[in-house]
């Protein structure tokens, strides 16, 4: 945390532990705590849109789930608060559980489909099961009691506080581990999350159940709060509503959580009363104005980009003078503010003014940290001296693609610690070999075997973590995240500390992070990324992105690294450092298959070099033999035969 958000945290919460005091008023106590409740589910819905970008119209459910544990125990047991709202989180966690299913089988809008089905289920099964949950006719939920004291109004709404500012410090302190990077890893690139050892199945499950598990919590507090709860609270349009608050609040932060709980909570009391709409579309219009003013001075937007927005605004306050009721239009500008934020802020509004303002996210304090703790640390851990052994050997290799035979029967053995070229034309299957050997495609016959242990059939993140390690053809980072975080995403195998440590920032966890850390910039330098750690990966230059993608493979300390095409695209001066880079990697013992169209590259630094041509091995050998063989000649022709004469 930056000195500047600690000041603000503490301001904030002593503003909120004086809020009752200061208005007195238990309708706005209320009101208060209500967004103080829907923050702690923003803050769980959050991991889940926001990091893992996946989408849940099923949190409503959920938070219908924790209401009704600590409802139904207090109920049908009389069961005191420190039973009633472990068991919610408990509860609710194992239905988040369920959740997650689906979105292990589907993502986008059938994911949002299925979660909505799973949100009214929740509902009609409240509803039904009247033995438990008395059906629609609700249940009352007695106050609370902390210590055999029961609390009242005031005590209530400070416990609320202190439970929103452990939410918020557990929720924020997760994210920031390697538990937060394998989330946003699996929004960036699921297929690089996989292939990093992250496993796209076990971590989509991980932020489900823990998103559910503080929905849930959220549930319970509620259930205390309005002392009654019914099944028809927990439908459609809060789901929506709350979905909509993360967005407009802004993903992938706990202030626009908080703001949106806001948003969401007073806004339909603003759409009530003509009076206070007709004030607050006035201020809102004024700050408009100068919003864009402020924005066009400093050529963040120009006047007439920002026109639509600033008519619209200053429209709706001219408008709201001419209505006489708000009762007819309720719905209709809500859905007008809802397609604003939509489209004008799709960062939300955090996201907006950090733009606007320049401020970074958290990432680059990160980055900077650890920098001057890595003295001697060490990019590369020496694999191993054992040469002219085959590290891996695939066999008979099919793969076909309905008709299509992209690979017919190869045979491929790779020598520990060498340079093992694989080349042929556009199509030839040799991209196919490597997603075959790395487990993105399951052969249709044949064996491979990676140090004598069988890889077929294995996952992904299974085999990466055996010690076979790629880059892609299509370059594949995590975007939003920093060079710094995606290395830290190739190391995330070699992070022990559970969420407890992380919780807790126990020694262990501060320790380990640290060295990892460190490890991460030693690997930032060996490509030459030093001066980039804070960066997000989606704003590097091709060149760096390329190099960067390496280090974040070389960070899962691989016996075996897989490098697709990594020069195309490259300037020389770049390919020059990349082929030093290789070298470096073989000098250390890391054995290398190279797929690369750049014949002088492949010649120079390969030790034996495979070709492929429509699926098929035609030529194996020293790279001299190999490009004097006619088959190859013959092979690429037309093609690029320039590139194999240089
Ligand atoms: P290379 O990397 O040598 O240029 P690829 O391995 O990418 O070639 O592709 C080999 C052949 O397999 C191509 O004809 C390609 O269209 C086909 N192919 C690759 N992946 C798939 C897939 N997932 N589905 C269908 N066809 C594929
Ligand atoms: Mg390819």
């Amino acid at each position: 945390m930056t000195r500047t958000q600690l000041v603000f945290s503490v301001l904030g919460i002593i503003a909120l532990a004086l809020f009752p005091m200061a208005v007195g008023n238990p309708y706005y106590i209320h009101l208060l705590e209500t967004i103080m409740i829907y923050a702690i589910v923003l803050f769980g819905l959050d991991i889940v849109v926001g990091y893992t970008g996946q989408v849940s119209l099923g949190h409503a459910g959920l938070f219908g789930i924790g209401s009704y544990t600590a409802g139904v125990l207090v109920f049908q047991l009389g069961a005191p608060m420190w039973v009633t709202l472990p068991a919610a989180v408990a509860v609710t966690a194992v239905f988040g559980l369920l959740l997650a299913l689906p979105a292990l089988r589907v993502t986008g809008p059938y994911l949002a489909m299925v979660t909505l089905a799973f949100g009214t289920i929740i509902q009609i099964l409240i509803n039904e099961m009247t033995f438990l949950t008395e059906g629609p006719l609700g249940i009352k939920v007695a106050k609370p009691a902390l210590f055999g004291h029961v609390l009242d109004e005031e005590q209530y709404f400070w416990f609320v506080g202190v439970v929103l500012v452990f939410a918020a410090l557990f929720v924020h302190r997760i994210l920031r581990s390697h538990y937060g990077r394998a989330f946003e890893a699996l929004r960036g690139s699921p297929i690089a999350s996989d292939c990093m050892g992250v496993s796209v199945y076990r971590y989509k499950v991980y932020a489900f159940v823990i998103s559910a598990g503080i929905t849930g919590l959220a549930g319970s507090l509620y259930a205390y709060s309005e002392q009654y709860i019914s099944p028809n609270t927990y439908n459609f349009e809060l789901t929506v509503l709350f979905l909509l608050a993360v967005i407009m609040g802004g993903r992938k932060s706990r202030i626009g959580s908080m703001l949106g709980a806001t948003i969401i909570v007073m806004l339909p009391k603003l759409l009530d009363d003509i009076e206070i709409f007709r004030t607050a579309a006035l201020m809102f219009s004024v700050m408009l104005v100068v919003g864009a003013a402020f924005m066009v001075q400093r050529g963040k937007t120009t006047w007439k980009n920002s026109a639509i927005p600033l008519v619209s605004g200053v429209a709706l306050a001219a408008i709201s003078y001419t209505l006489t009721t708000m009762a007819d239009w309720r719905l209709s500008i809500f859905g007008l503010i809802t397609l604003f934020v939509v489209y004008y802020l799709q960062d939300g509004i955090v996201g907006f003014v950090r733009s606007t303002l320049n401020i970074e996210g958290h990432a680059r304090t990160e980055a900077e940290e650890s920098r001057d703790k890595v003295g001697s640390v060490k990019a590369l851990e020496h694999a191993s001296d054992k040469t002219s052994e085959d590290l891996i050997v695939a066999t008979k290799i099919l793969m076909q693609f309905g008709g299509l035979k992209a690979l017919n029967e190869v045979d491929l053995t790779v020598k520990r610690g060498t340079i093992h070229g694989l080349i042929g034309p556009n199509g030839s299957g040799k991209s196919t070999m490597m997603n075959v050997l790395t487990g993105i495609y399951l052969p249709t016959a044949g064996t491979i075997t990676f140090n004598r242990d069988s890889v077929v059939g294995r996952t992904p993140s299974d085999i990466a973590l055996s010690g076979i390690a790629r880059t892609f053809q299509n370059v594949q980072l995590f975007g939003e995240m920093t060079a710094l975080q995606n290395i830290l995403v190739g190391l995330h195998h070699s992070f022990n500390s559970n969420l407890v440590d992380v919780a807790f920032q126990s020694g262990r966890y501060q320790k380990e992070r640290d060295s990892l850390t460190a490890r991460g910039h030693a690997l930032l330098k060996l490509v030459g990324l030093s001066d980039l750690a804070g960066e997000e990966a989606r704003n590097l230059p091709y060149g760096k992105q390329r190099a960067l993608e390496i280090a974040r493979a070389l960070a899962l300390s691989p016996q075996l690294l897989l490098l697709d095409e990594p020069a195309a695209g490259l300037t020389a001066p770049d390919i020059k450092e990349l082929v030093a880079t290789i070298k470096k990697i073989r000098s250390e013992g890391i054995t290398v298959i190279l797929i690369e169209h750049h014949m002088d590259v492949v010649m120079s630094i390969c030790d034996t070099v495979t070709v492929l041509d429509f699926g098929q091995k035609i030529a194996e050998g020293l790279p001299a033999e190999v490009q004097a063989n006619p088959k190859v000649v013959e092979a690429y022709l037309g093609g690029e035969v320039t590139s194999l004469a240089a």
